[in-house]
This record gives C-alpha cells, structure tokens and sequence, in this order.
C-alpha cells in the first residue's frame, strides 16, 4: 500500500513526536484505519519528506515518532502566478485544488468587478482559511513538498497598482503578464519564451470588465486566447496551466 501522505503546519524534524492534526487524524484512523506502527509521510513546506511511524493512539488521534527526512522536489521550473477572478464556492475551489496538481506557484485572488461572491471581512478571513485547506490537500494527494501560496485577496484594480509597470508583455525581471481573454488576436504559441515567472489572469463566470481589460493590459497583461471555444472560469485558468507547463515547463 502506498505510504499515506498528511500536511503538518509545523516544523519537523526527526527524532520529533507529533499528534496529527485534526484532519490529518481523522483521515488516518477513519478513514484509512491506521493504527500503531503504521508508516505516514509528512511535509510542511519546507521542501522535505519526513517518513514517520504510529507509536501511539491518544483518543484516535495518531502520535507519529519522526524517524528520518529526505528533500523532495516535484516543482515545476516555470514559476506561475495564477490571478484568479473570484468565482462561486465550489468553483473556485476546483480551480485552486487543480491548479496544485498542474504546477501553480502561488494565486492571487482577486475580487473582480463581476465577482458573484463578495467576501467581506469575517467571510473573507474563513474563505482563505478554507482555500488553504484546499491546497495543502491537494499537495497531500499531488506529492508536492510546497504548498503555493494564496495571498490576501484583492481588487484588480488595488493590485495592479502594486505591480511594477512592465513594457509590452516582458514586465521587470523578465516577468511575462498574460490575461485570458476570449476575444484576444494572440495564442499562448505567439508569445516568446519568459526568462522569468508567468503572472497569468482569468476573469470570473462574467469574465473581466471594459475597465479591467484595460488596466491589465496597461500594466503588461498580453492578452491571450485559448481557441475559439468560451471555457467555464475553472476550465480556463486549467487548460493555460497545462498548456504553460507543455510549452515552457515540466510537461
Ligand atoms: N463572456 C465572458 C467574457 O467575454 O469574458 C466569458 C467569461 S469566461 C466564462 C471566464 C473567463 O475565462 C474569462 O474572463 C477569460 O479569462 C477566460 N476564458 C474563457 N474562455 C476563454 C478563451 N477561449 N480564451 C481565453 N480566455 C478564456
């Protein structure tokens, strides 16, 4: 069978023993019906494996005796950020989840103008707890040692305002700055190899506005086109993902 893997948000190191977290030891023993001297793996972002043993069920939840780490990278060499439109619940979390499992390096959320879901202060705090779940889940199941980050949501408009200005699509440090726009001349083909990340944009269900398409590409955005079909906000983000990974990075 193989060796199950748990996030553990805290630094490890052998010799160390640990309770599972709670989902972690839910999962375990629940689900998997684990139990003492069965082998987990663990990771906690910093870049290790650690191979770990049950020495004990404290009220079902597993104590693991730390017993050795080894690096492990599965990171794809295309660094990418993935500004994501806000999108209905499950929506987004698809998006975040899959986007994991195709390489992402962190997301941005972004409260778009057309947003269907606004997320005011309490919300917002639970919903970014709740997408960090998502990833560090999808990092248990996709074997990556990093969980990419999810940074504080924001406004388009707020955040391109962060964003060093960036001639045409090559921004500073050899950033390319793409967004995903149905009605785009150019393909992903058309733009040249980036010598830095990706910062790459996907609207929400109603897709980015007048005003927003224009801010992007004032700040470098290169405005691309996946063929001639209209794909769902989740299926965009996915299919660009993939294909970045085809042209320029680990696939
Ligand atoms: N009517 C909306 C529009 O014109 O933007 C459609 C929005 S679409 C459901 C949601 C997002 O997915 C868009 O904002 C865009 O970022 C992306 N998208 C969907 N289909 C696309 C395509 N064929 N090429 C590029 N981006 C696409």
């Amino acid at each position: 069978m193989r060796i199950p893997r748990f996030y553990f948000p805290d630094p490890l190191a052998p010799g160390a023993r640990v309770a599972l977290p709670q989902d972690a030891a839910h999962h375990a023993v629940r689900v998997l019906r684990l139990g003492e001297n069965d082998l987990v793996r663990l990771f906690n972002g910093d870049g290790c494996e650690y191979r770990a043993r049950i020495v004990r069920l404290d009220k079902q939840s597993p104590v693991v005796l730390i017993e050795s780490s080894a690096p492990l990278s599965c990171e794809s060499p295309l660094n990418v950020l993935l500004v994501q439109g806000i999108s209905s619940g499950e929506r987004m979390d698809y998006t975040l989840q899959k986007s994991v499992e195709l390489g992402v390096g962190a997301i941005q959320p972004i409260q778009a103008e057309r947003s269907v879901v606004k997320l005011p202060g309490e919300r917002m705090q639970k919903r970014m707890q709740h997408w960090r779940s998502v990833l560090a889940s999808a990092c248990e199941q996709s074997g990556r040692n990093v969980v990419p980050e999810v940074r504080p949501v924001s406004g388009l408009m707020d955040w391109l305002g962060l964003q060093a200005s960036g001639a045409g699509s090559q921004a500073p440090g050899g950033e390319l700055r793409i967004h995903l726009a149905p009605e785009a001349a150019l393909s992903l083909r058309d733009l040249e190899k980036p010598t830095g990340p990706v910062v790459l944009a996907a609207g929400p269900e109603g897709g980015f506005s007048d005003n927003e398409h224009a801010a992007l590409r004032q700040c470098g955005f290169v405005g691309v086109k996946l063929g001639p079909r209209i794909l769902r906000t989740e299926t965009a983000a996915l299919a660009a993902l993939a294909a970045l990974q085809i042209l320029w990075g680990d696939y």
